[in-house]
């Protein structure tokens, strides 16, 4: 029999809520193609009375009841809510696996960076305490001035699919901290570990309307909230083109964005490498989460001298990673996230071949899997005019081609639209730091590939978006800076002019 999963309903102001249109939608095993269970659709409709619990929430009493608490009030919540995920880890990745695909120890790897990130935001709000109230130096004496850091205010918050739990405590986690109150709206193909985190902040007795989560589709529940007045900020991640939609909407009412956009991030390989460990990056940095990682290095750039052994190493080791159920033991790679996604890879890997691309192993459904959404990780040999070199694919697809020079590599790894990630493989420290001032993205890894820690800043350049999630540059994200000056002089004349002299 399938697995299923819990029926949930929405989460608004602490309660379970059916939508008020009564619509649900099938969540599906990607593995599988089962459906394991059903979601609740929300609307227009069910986001306004998440919007109008949001904003009661924070201002309470006329008060500004959550964003006047302390950030060490706060700080339990979020130590709280780390704590249940952890309790709750090997069930909470079990369900991130059925739900999205990804194999079972990622999963559990997501679940211990959740409780980190919302145990990190717990020591930020903490620290926040102190630093509330800021001076500002003046000119004049007659004068003090201050700045008062305050929580921007109800937030919207709207997450991707590939790494579900883990992308929503990112956003969750500092405006919480802060002292926004939110509504999350996950992607509507893997719901199903938000509407958890839902029933653990239930749990913990977060007080109502701090955190609402609404699940349902983009067009019907996330645009009605990114368009929302009432909605103070937009904090979005996912796809370049939805970025634009919700800027657009944000525009309409002039209300702040940051953006966590697509990438088609370069993985440049020197010829002084260890070759055997530079592989070993490159595949982490393009198969790991099945190949669905918006920093991906899905465009491999190997120095010409060692270009043929390389490959031949990269796709003998690549034939080998082991594709099966990611609930498996072992399992290096799992399907990936719908049919529609698998349909989508497939369209780019032949469009591909039809512009003269190479497959060096891949590029099909593997043959042991009847069923489910998988697809054999893909090393193609291209051309940098190719549409593969420059698209998102989103999917475990790597391109590579070769260069000569060093300027020659830069110029390649810029030459694209997104400026997410980068990584540079050398054993000359100077070359390193050149290249990394040289690349034009918001991520560079040196000598490896995607590690992420909660405490360094996340986010991108050009098409791959704006803003900074993580570490403080996350935590200012949903703060607010108010100028307060005060008059302190006993001379009425202490300043000029005086208005009674104008
Ligand atoms: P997507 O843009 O299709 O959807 C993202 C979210 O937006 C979903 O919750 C969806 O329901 C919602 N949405 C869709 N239309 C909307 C609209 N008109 N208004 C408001 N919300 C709307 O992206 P996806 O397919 O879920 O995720 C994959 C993309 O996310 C990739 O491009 C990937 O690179 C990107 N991503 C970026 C980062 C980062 O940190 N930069 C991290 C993860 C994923």
């Amino acid at each position: 029999m399938a697995f299923k999963i819990p029926i949930r309903q929405l989460f608004i102001d602490g309660e379970w809520r059916a939508p008020i249109k009564g619509n649900r939608f099938p969540v599906i095993n990607p593995a599988t193609e089962e459906t394991i269970g059903e979601i609740p659709s929300a609307t227009v409709e069910d986001v306004e009375v998440a919007v109008k619990a949001a904003r009661t929430a924070f201002t309470r009493n006329r008060g500004k009841y959550w964003a006047r608490t302390s950030g060490a009030f706060r700080a339990k919540y979020l130590r709280a809510i780390a704590a249940k995920v952890t309790e709750r880890k090997s069930e909470l990745a079990e369900l991130e696996v059925l739900d999205c695909g990804k194999p079972l120890d990622e999963a559990a790897w997501d679940m211990d960076d959740v409780a980190g990130c919302f145990e990190y935001y717990a020591g930020l709000a903490e620290a926040l305490d102190s630093k509330q109230r800021a001076p500002v130096s003046l000119p004049m004496e007659a004068f003090k001035s201050h700045v008062l850091k305050e929580p921007i205010g109800v937030v919207g918050l709207i997450t991707p699919w590939n790494y579900p739990l883990l992308m929503a405590t990112w956003k969750v986690a500092p405006a919480l901290a802060a002292g926004c109150t939110a509504i999350l709206k996950p992607s509507e193909l893997s719901s199903v570990t938000c509407l958890e985190l839902a029933s653990i902040c239930k749990e913990v007795g977060l007080p109502p309307g701090v955190l609402n989560v609404i699940t349902g589709l983009g067009r019907e529940a996330g645009a009605p909230l990114a368009a929302h007045p009432d909605v103070d900020k937009v904090a979005f991640t996912g796809s370049t083109a939805t970025g634009r939609s919700v800027m657009t909407a944000a525009a309409q009412v002039i209300k702040p964005v940051s953006l966590e956009l697509g990438g088609k991030s370069p993985i440049i390989v020197f010829e002084d490498v260890d070759i055997d460990k530079a592989v070993e990056w490159t595949m982490f940095g393009c198969f790991w989460t099945n190949g669905q990682i918006c920093s991906a290095t899905s465009r491999l750039l190997v120095q010409e001298s060692i270009a043929k052994e390389f490959i031949e190493k990269l796709v003998n080791w690549t034939k080998n990673i082991k594709i099966c159920d990611p609930l498996e033991k072992d399992c290096r790679l799992g399907p990936v996230v719908s049919e529609g996604q698998y349909k989508k890879i497939f369209g780019l890997i032949s469009a591909a071949k039809d512009e003269g691309a190479t497959v060096l192993c891949g590029g099909k459904h593997p043959e042991h899997l009847k069923k489910g959404y998988y697809i054999e990780p893909t090393v193609l040999s291209v051309n940098p005019s190719m549409r593969i070199w420059k698209e998102e694919v989103f999917g475990p697809v790597l391109c590579f081609t070769t260069f000569k020079t060093e300027d020659e590599a830069i110029d390649l790894a810029n030459d694209t639209e997104y400026g997410l990630g980068g990584a540079v493989l050398s054993k000359d420290a100077d070359l390193c730091q050149r290249v990394t001032e040289s690349l034009q993205a918001g991520i560079i890894w040196v000598n490896c590939s995607q590690p992420c820690f909660c405490q360094a800043p996340w986010g991108g350049n050009k098409r791959s978006g704006f803003g900074r999630e993580l570490g403080e540059w996350g935590l200012e994200n949903y703060m607010i800076v108010k100028q307060v000056t005060e008059y302190v002089s006993n001379d009425p004349w202490g300043w000029y002019p005086s208005p009674s002299r104008l």
